[in-house]
């Protein structure tokens, strides 16, 4: 069995093929495909996606490419529904949360500082309901590695993870697994296919991040998560593993970050 640690099957892209995507990749062996929320306005939507299907569930969070646009308010909204969706046994996690460095409007001080408020608060909400997180980290490896040792959430999985070998340790040390998907599949990709050969099996986790990041056989189309089998084919040939021994160790690790995951 795989699992796609992040996948945003309710995105646009997807239309109405959502639920049939889902299926899809069921046929492909993916038995459980995370679908982070990005903002209050999709929270439902997430949860009745992950309800409608047997091999989805979800996480609540607000992303930090929609924090422009999110209010103060919208924090308690997630605490409240956060509370509430602790009796779902669909909810596994808080997410997507994070900090976005590379988007220029983001970058603007006043924006930073607003991403940074959103990020911490919402590492405050993972804590205090022992719940892992699922991390945005772009161009800001180490500003979310501060927040995240101050605040201390109950570990997590940076997603999509592009840094240093030393990052990658602290994440680690930090009781994180670091997400790998299509970046690694590009051979000119020389950082990411050496930390996916490199780092210990036990702190990787398989995604798509799908409808983006698409694996090179199906780049620039569109991403889904009946691909995960064939990433964790590239994946095991970095390693020199069989593609079960990879299948078998990446899903143990999705299972213990994200305990929720029946
Ligand atoms: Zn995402």
């Amino acid at each position: 069995m795989w699992i796609d640690t992040h996948c945003h099957l309710d995105a646009h892209e997807f239309g109405n093929e959502s639920v049939a995507q889902a299926a899809l990749a069921r046929a492909q062996g993916v038995g459980m495909i995370v679908i982070p929320a990005v903002e209050t306005a999709n929270f439902a939507i997430v949860a009745q996606l992950a309800a409608s299907v047997d091999n989805a569930c979800y996480a609540l969070g607000i992303h930090p490419i929609y924090v422009p646009h999110a209010e103060e308010d919208h924090l308690r909204v997630l605490r409240e529904q956060v509370a509430a969706a602790m009796a779902d046994p669909n909810f596994v996690a808080l997410g997507e949360i994070g900090l976005d460095f590379f988007i220029p409007m983001l970058t603007e001080p006043a924006m930073r500082e607003k991403q940074e408020f959103f990020f911490r608060e919402q590492l405050k909400i993972a804590r205090d309901f022992e719940l892992p997180v699922l991390m945005h980290v772009r161009r800001s490896q180490d500003v979310v590695l501060k927040h995240v040792r101050q605040i201390r959430p109950n570990g997590g999985i940076a997603h999509a993870f592009n840094g240093s070998a030393q990052q990658a340790k602290s994440y680690i040390d930090l009781g994180f697994k670091l997400g790998f998907g299509g970046a690694m599949t590009f051979t000119r990709a020389l950082q990411i296919r050496r930390l996916a050969a490199e780092l210990p099996l036990e702190a990787i986790v398989l995604e798509t991040d799908a409808p983006d990041i698409s694996p090179s056989w199906v780049h620039p189309g569109r991403n889904s998560p009946d691909q995960i089998p064939r990433i964790g084919a590239v994946l095991a040939e970095l390693r020199g593993l069989t593609v079960e021994e990879v299948a078998a160790a990446t899903s143990v690790n999705a299972c213990a970050i994200l305990p929720r995951i029946k």
